[in-house]
């Protein structure tokens, strides 16, 4: 079950405009230790902020936890996996810290820079964004995979 949110969020949509930007050639550190790097001409920029999504960290929760929505779930598994321990306290979710923080931020969903080199897809990225003018930061990120069948097409029809 999704919620009602998620249920306007087209992946394949996403999927296909993320796969549609311009590629780049970039070098990076891939082993910084040793100060490797990694060229390619494979890159295609991420696009971060394709769909707002909810209104902050609490309202996901919510959704996650009371609404049940499969998708705020996976999201918020995520989040509270990866979180600092402070990150998850009730009054840092409502109030922030210092004013800042998580609880001003709004969710965003898109996909993150995709090197094509690595992998067949783009990842769908999940982005909490506090300062609208900064990038935000990348709370959540899952593969995509197509399931055979169904209204897929198979290698063995005619
Ligand atoms: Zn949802």
């Amino acid at each position: 079950m999704l919620c009602s949110l998620c249920t306007t969020l087209d992946i394949r949509t996403l999927l296909i405009t993320s796969s549609s930007q311009p590629l780049e050639d970039r070098t990076y550190l891939y082993t910084p230790a040793a100060g490797q790097t990694h060229s390619t001409k494979a890159i295609r920029p991420g696009i971060p902020r394709f769909f707002a999504h909810q209104a902050s960290l609490l309202a996901l929760r919510e959704s996650a936890k009371n609404v049940g929505c499969e998708l705020c779930r996976a999201i918020w598994a995520v989040y509270e996996r990866n979180a600092q321990p402070y990150e998850l306290q009730e009054d840092v979710l409502k109030e922030g810290v210092d004013g800042v923080g998580v609880a001003a931020g709004r969710l965003y969903v898109g996909t993150n820079q995709w090197d094509m080199a690595l992998h067949a897809l783009p990842h769908v990225a999940v982005s909490l964004v506090v300062d609208e003018r900064s990038g935000g930061k990348m709370i959540a990120w899952f593969e995509v995979y197509a399931k055979r069948g169904g209204w897929y097409p198979t290698w063995n029809e005619d």
